[in-house]
């Protein structure tokens, strides 16, 4: 904090209160702790980004543990991508995708996109967001279905501690019950089932396949706390998919664009999904896009059934500028090797935390895929017991001191700490990561004793 009281002699401390309280009356923060918002302001105001670190207004560097919101998986500061944005504003910065108008920046995305994705995968419709492309995933298979004549096929199955946003659609197939408690009516036939091919089957040997339009997952849980799927569990999902006639959508917002150490989290589960929803690792989070993406039988039949016009489409489906954004950021995810760097860095980070496990006695279970990984917090190792009350917020904060960011999850009953760093983090940028987390946990140990 000692570029706190340089800012301070510098006179920008009256710029400080004044962003501070700004924020307090003008800026209802999403998915925030409401009440400390308004008691405390803001822990950080950030003003610029390099790499894997994020700096305040005073200068305090950070670790962006978590790449901010999973998104930022080239790391902060590429001005490449400020000027591919500029660039493109300057020549064409907005025109329509709707009806038959097209231009190149979407054009060329949807077509690189299709280069990566698994096979058959070939056709994207923009967004501007996972939540978005979520919404436009549980209407396109509906509508989907009432193509075939079977309209009666609506139902959209997801898993228990799932995330897919905040849209009415996303937030009504969203798993994790607190995110659902925020409003009143929800969005109807949306039903979640416990992380078992068995679970899945009686579920939809009890409602009726011929009321089930899809099912729904993440490859692996994110905000539910980075759980990684039961062995086989995604073979059996697509064989029972195929079975029951129901379409299978991989929600790839936070795994999709090199998260995981493949390019699509599903990916690593040896299957072949009929739709992904994408989005934040699309543009590392330096513009919003997201988008939905078919697979050709689909978009076939669309084609050959649709009487009339499509009826589905944002302002910003398709948006240039965003697009513009995201060809030069996956042109740096090739570049760079950032897929194999978020592999190779991943299992760098895992044996860091198996060290951490070894150190502490708070540390439980600790798991990883690719730069997607977890730390449980447990009161007994042995038992897997946790504390009366969730104690990785005060490792979060304690952290925070230190220079490290990252988030503590405690949405029924968990008490985990979850990591994702930027893909481009290097051996020795993990080795000061876990360095700074073996510090906060000693501290909360002490607090603990
Ligand atoms: N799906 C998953 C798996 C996510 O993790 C998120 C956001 O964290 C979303 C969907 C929603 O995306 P957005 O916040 O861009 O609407």
């Amino acid at each position: 904090m000692e570029k706190a009281n340089a800012a301070v002699e510098q006179g920008m401390i009256s710029t400080y209160s004044e962003l501070i309280e700004l924020d307090k009356k003008h800026f209802l923060h999403p998915t925030s702790p409401i009440k400390q918002q308004q008691e405390k302001g803001a822990t950080f105001i950030f003003d610029k980004g390099e790499g894997i670190y994020l700096k305040d207004i005073h200068g305090n560097k950070v670790i962006d543990g978590l790449s901010s919101l999973w998104n930022v998986n080239i790391g902060h500061g590429r001005e490449e991508l400020g000027k591919a944005a500029m660039e493109q504003m300057a020549r064409l910065g907005f025109s329509s995708c709707f009806a038959t108008f097209s231009h190149e920046p979407a054009i060329r995305l949807a077509a690189k996109i299709a280069e990566l994705t698994p096979e058959g995968l070939n056709t994207i419709f923009f967004t501007s967001g996972g939540s978005e492309s979520n919404d436009t995933a549980f209407k396109l298979v509906r509508h989907y279905w009432k193509l075939q004549g079977k309209p009666e096929k609506k139902k959209i199955i997801s898993r228990k501690r799932s995330y897919h946003g905040v849209a009415m659609g996303a937030t009504s197939a969203t798993g994790l019950k607190p995110f659902r408690d925020f409003t009143t009516s929800l969005a109807p036939d949306f039903y979640y089932v416990e992380s078992t091919g068995a679970a899945l089957r009686s579920f939809i040997e009890s409602e009726g396949a011929e009321t089930i339009a899809a099912f729904i997952s993440e490859p692996i849980q994110g905000t539910g706390g980075v759980h990684l799927p039961p062995q086989n569990y995604f073979k059996e999902v697509r064989e029972i998919c195929d079975e029951y006639d129901i379409l299978f959508i991989a929600d790839e917002v936070i795994t999709g664009f090199g998260r995981t150490g493949t390019y699509f989290g599903i990916e690593q589960f040896g299957v072949i999904p009929d739709l992904m929803s994408v989005a934040k690792g699309i543009t590392s989070g330096y513009a919003p896009l997201g988008g939905v993406i078919l697979s050709e039988k689909i978009h076939q039949d669309l084609i050959e059934k649709t009487e009339g016009l499509f009826m589905h489409g944002y302002t910003y489906s398709g948006h240039p500028v965003s697009c513009a954004v995201a060809l030069k950021n996956i042109d740096i995810i090739e570049r760079e090797s950032l897929v194999e760097n978020s592999r190779v860095m991943g299992e760098e980070m895992l044996k860091g935390f198996k060290w951490l496990q070894q150190e502490h006695s708070i540390v439980g279970e600790v798991r990883a895929l690719g730069l997607m990984g977890a730390i449980e917090i447990v009161k007994n190792k042995q038992t897997a017991q946790r504390f009366d009350k969730p104690i990785s917020p005060l490792i979060v904060e304690e952290s925070m001191k230190y220079g490290l960011i990252h988030r503590g999850v405690i949405y029924e009953g968990a008490d985990t700490l979850i990591f994702a760093p930027p893909l481009v983090i290097s051996k020795e940028e993990i080795h000061k990561m876990i360095n700074l987390l073996d510090k906060a946990l000693t501290a909360v140990e002490k607090q603990l004793e």
